[in-house]
């Protein structure tokens, strides 16, 4: 049985145009990063407290502070930010749904950005939205979930025995624009086995990860209404 996780994207009606340079490039990292999350979780057979996918986000995120800079962090909040109010506007609200619903995730989201450097974000997340009130109990929380994904981290050490790299395929935007975060990726952190990225055609606009054969996989729509988003 094919077990495969989704980012959702619902990027079907073009809200008015980004014109972020990096907004693609910055929502492409998110998405990996989240992917990837599931695959670690997999790869290690990690026990999840609480939705699989929420532990995919504050992994994705977690993964981002080590590899980013303080200046690339705030791009990516900021352009995740957009990409999700713009979502917002069209999301049906389903309960049962993996996900929550938007623009909680997009809370947790900034909140956990928050938290993993309070004094060096407080700024950014109070533009996009954070309440003052959120401060202790984003940095308390943060504290926790950050400690959970070092433990992690310290079990993905890159050495020369290394076998788990993330392998992106020659062909796709989407690995042509990660190429650089991927070598990044692989300088912090290696798995059991390696990892495949491919981009597709798939006939929707998302991001998976297959448990099947432990492979990361871009629609080539994601990127393209990514790209409609962006305004480029
Ligand atoms: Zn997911």
């Amino acid at each position: 049985m094919i077990r495969r996780f989704a980012l959702v994207l619902s990027l079907t009606i073009l809200a008015p145009a980004l014109a972020q340079a990096d907004f693609v490039r910055n929502n492409l990292r998110f998405t990996l990063y989240h992917e990837l999350g599931h695959a670690v979780i997999d790869q290690l057979s990690l026990p999840v407290f609480g939705p699989q996918e929420n532990a995919a986000d504050t992994f994705g995120l977690y993964l981002a502070h080590r590899i980013h800079s303080e200046a690339e962090m705030a791009e990516i909040i900021t352009d995740m930010t957009a990409l999700a109010r713009a979502e917002a506007l069209t999301e049906f609200f389903d309960p049962w749904d993996e996900y929550m619903p938007g623009a909680q995730r997009l809370a947790r989201a900034i909140c956990f950005y928050y938290g993993l450097a309070p004094e060096a974000r407080l700024e950014t997340a109070r533009v996009l939205g954070m309440p003052s009130a959120s401060k202790r109990d984003c940095a308390d929380d943060a504290e926790v979930t950050a400690r959970a994904w070092a433990a992690v981290f310290e079990r993905m050490v890159p050495g020369p025995e290394s076998a788990g790299a993330i392998v992106p395929a020659r062909e796709g935007k989407a690995l042509r624009v990660l190429a650089p975060d991927i070598a990044r990726v692989n300088g912090v952190m290696a798995l059991p086995r390696p990892v495949p990225v491919v981009q597709t055609t798939c006939g929707e606009d998302n991001a998976f990860y297959f448990e099947v054969d432990e492979r990361i996989e871009f629609c080539r729509e994601m990127v393209d209404a990514l790209r409609a988003r962006s305004g480029r």
